[in-house]
């Protein structure tokens, strides 16, 4: 077992590292590194209920500062890594000191993707979302760039303020990267319904506005492993243990192009359950418990009084059925890919989300005539 572990990134993948370590009984050191001036912190509320002013700043952190020295976990804050020498398994700081590891752990997220506007606002960090939460009162007119997951959901805050608020989506429909025609379109009439104008098919400014919010998606963060010679291709590429070609140094998270077996294909998520799911299976695979990293990917989105939750993944899939009626505004999207069950997503249906889950971890066959049947109790198959 290796006597150092060094985690670089102190986001939702590498906090969750250092715990898992923990409680997998790993006795070793454990360095946790981060350019940011805050302890590990959670992400979703910053777009959320941190930025409407309904959760505080001790709620949005994933542990008080005193749990760090309390379980041995070393965790240094505004420190960039900045160089790994993989012969002499160290990691320079760019204050210069050189931290040994034995097992290193990428986990160094991903960062925003900009366009040449002036003064656009971006959001990824609490303090993004502190400053926004200020520009926000300050504004009335506001123009969100990007009609995705983050966008909508600051326009949803923004709105539940009083602002006037459009999107702007340069595709035809919503969040259409991620879901089906009839959950786009449910968005889109729930946001109109809410006073949201929506543009779709459209890019720029619509007219002149006090704040501009961009939400545009992410970019990896793949630099430091380039440096290091490890392979790169949208993400830090590792294999089914999530270990690089080095097996001393893995890669998790935000950052990480990993082969997903749901997908058949190498895929790099962006989401919560990818960043914990993937730590855990990291910090035991280090501590002793190797086993190929196989979760089935999830996810969610809360805009306004709607929970959108997702499971599996939808993209390439050929056939979609709907059970419920979105009318209700309660019903769940079925995805299926030769006719065998890819993915789920529910609105305002947690049963159906959690079914989903234990259908997609067990590999269990429902029909489309099944999934869209409301009489068939789905909870028999799972
Ligand atoms: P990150 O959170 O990006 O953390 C990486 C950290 O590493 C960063 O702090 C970065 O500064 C640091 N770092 C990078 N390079 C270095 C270096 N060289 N040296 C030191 N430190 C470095 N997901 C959901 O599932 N549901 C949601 O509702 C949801 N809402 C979201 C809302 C917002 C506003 C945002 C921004 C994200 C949201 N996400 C959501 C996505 C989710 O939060 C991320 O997928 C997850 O946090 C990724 O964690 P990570 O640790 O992989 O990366």
């Amino acid at each position: 077992m290796p006597r150092s572990v060094v985690i670089v990134g102190t986001g939702q993948a590498g906090f969750q590292t250092a715990i898992s370590l923990r409680s997998e009984g790993y006795d070793g050191s454990i360095t946790l590194i981060g350019e940011e001036p805050h302890i590990p912190y959670q992400r979703p509320p910053l777009s959320k209920g941190f930025l409407a002013g309904k959760q505080d700043f001790e709620t949005v952190l994933l542990r008080p500062e005193a749990f760090y020295p309390d379980h041995r976990i070393e965790l240094i804050v505004s420190e960039r890594a900045v160089e790994i020498d993989r012969a002499g398994r160290s990691v320079r700081l760019a204050s210069g000191p050189r931290v040994l590891y034995d097992a290193l752990v990428l986990a160094v997220g991903a960062r925003l993707r900009k366009l040449p506007i002036e003064n656009a606002f971006y959001l990824r960090t609490l303090d993004d979302s502190i400053e926004l939460k200020e520009r926000l009162e300050r504004a009335n007119d506001i123009v969100v760039i990007g009609g995705g997951f983050i966008g909508l959901e600051v326009a949803a805050v923004a709105r539940s303020l009083g602002k006037s608020v459009t999107v702007v989506e340069a595709q035809s429909r919503l969040m259409s990267r991620s879901v089906a025609p009839i959950i786009s379109e449910f968005y889109h009439e729930l946001h109109t319904r809410r006073g949201v104008e929506i543009l779709v098919g459209q890019q720029g400014l619509p007219h002149p506005a006090d704040l501009v919010i961009v939400g545009i998606g992410v970019i990896p963060n793949v630099e430091l492993a380039l440096g290091a010679g490890l392979a790169v291709a949208d993400g830090i590429v590792v294999d089914e243990h999530l270990q690089t070609e080095d097996p001393t140094i893995y890669a998790i998270g935000d950052c990480a192009a990993y082969p997903n077996p749901f997908a058949g294909a190498r895929v790099r998520l962006e989401s919560v359950q990818n960043a914990v799911d993937q730590a855990r299976r990291v910090a035991a695979s280090i501590a002793g418990r190797r086993e190929e990293y196989r979760a089935v990917p999830w996810f969610w989105t809360d805009q306004f009084d709607v929970k959108l939750q997702m499971v599996g993944l939808s993209n390439g899939c050929d056939r979609v059925v709907t059970r419920g009626n979105p009318a209700d505004g309660k019903f769940s999207v079925f995805y299926f890919k030769e006719d065998r069950l890819a993915a789920i997503d529910s609105i305002n249906r947690p049963g159906d989300h959690m079914v989903g889950r234990k259908l997609l971890a067990g590999g269990i066959g429902v029909t489309p005539a099944q999934a869209a049947d409301e009489s068939v109790d789905l909870k028999k198959f799972g």
